[in-house]
């Protein structure tokens, strides 16, 4: 393994510039990230004033070989947990070279859609589940090579070495989010051993979906360190053992209002109508998790 005790010497050398990791979505949903130098001065300037950067969308599956630029454009600014001091972490999103969004970005449309609605106030409290693998990503962490742990039951929420595995990256997460600036409101061991939860929220409008993908980032980060693997898979083991979600609890400041209730209601009555379209946009998967057991909905139905 590499040693962090040997990194940390050349981690505290002093220097006048920051490092900025410039964060971005790949075509598969998934935060990747590179490193470049800013100037204090600059960074001081605020999130609009930062450099638009480029990668090389051919490696990433988002543009072909002979027009592979990719352009970002810094959107939002963390403090950086794993570089420490004023070093930032920098989410951005995703544009070819004629200013255009690429089909994998939805932040870009998200964004319009909150913009153009600015009484609503809109809150999200977002609920990611995650599970641990050893790093050959068929071993849940803690659990028997090549058998099964005791049946669910004792994990969820549990405390002690027969029940708990891996809290030192649950903890390690919750603490990086904190420094980070994100919005992060809690943490609990699920019902699979080996399976964790962390929330995010509440956050208003675009700023939750920039704090989860940081916060998704950040998780893949700490797991690196700590040499494991991490999934968002919504089964990652199938049959007898709970699968993983992103619960979504919304609200609009009129339904948190007196006479709320019945904007609630509404609301709800609207999204049954799109159901099948909006299952479609939850990504790939929930089929293997939404089957109404294991307290999930089934998936066809509404409710
Ligand atoms: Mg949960």
């Amino acid at each position: 393994a590499m040693d962090q005790a040997v990194l940390d010497k050349y981690a505290a050398l002093p220097r006048n510039q920051i490092q900025a990791e410039y964060v971005f979505i790949d075509a598969d949903c998934t935060a990747r990230s590179k490193c470049r130098t800013l100037d204090a001065a600059r960074v001081k300037q605020g999130v609009d004033r930062l450099p638009k950067w480029t990668y090389d969308g051919s490696s990433t599956g988002q543009a072909p070989g002979d027009d592979s630029e990719v352009i970002i454009v810094p959107r939002a600014v963390y403090k950086d947990p794993f570089r420490g001091g004023d070093n930032i972490l920098v989410m951005t999103d995703t544009y070819t070279p004629g200013g255009t969004p690429l089909p994998t970005n939805s932040r870009a449309p998200a964004a319009d859609i909150f913009a153009a609605k600015p009484g609503e106030d809109p809150w999200f409290g977002l609920e990611q589940e995650y599970t641990l693998f050893n790093l050959d990503k068929i071993t849940p962490l803690g659990w028997p090579e090549g058998g099964y742990p005791g049946p669910q039951g004792p994990y969820y929420c549990g405390a002690g070495a027969d029940r708990s595995y891996g809290r030192a990256i649950s903890e390690a997460h919750y603490k990086a989010c904190l420094f980070a600036g994100l919005s992060i409101s809690g943490t609990n061991a699920e019902v699979m051993p080996g399976q964790w939860e962390y929330q995010i929220g509440p956050a208003t409008g675009i700023a939750a979906g920039d704090e989860m993908m940081i916060s998704r980032y950040i998780l893949k980060r700490v797991c690196e360190d700590f040499g494991v693997h991490v999934t968002l898979d919504p089964k990652p083991i199938p049959g007898d053992w709970n699968g993983a979600g992103m619960h979504s609890n919304f609200s609009t400041e009129k339904m948190r209002k007196k006479g709320g209730y019945a904007v609630i209601e509404s609301a709800i009555r609207k999204l049954g109508f799109k159901h099948a379209e909006h299952i479609a946009a939850y990504g790939e998967g929930n089929e293997r998790r939404l089957t109404g057991k294991y307290e999930t909905a089934d998936i066809n139905t509404f409710s």
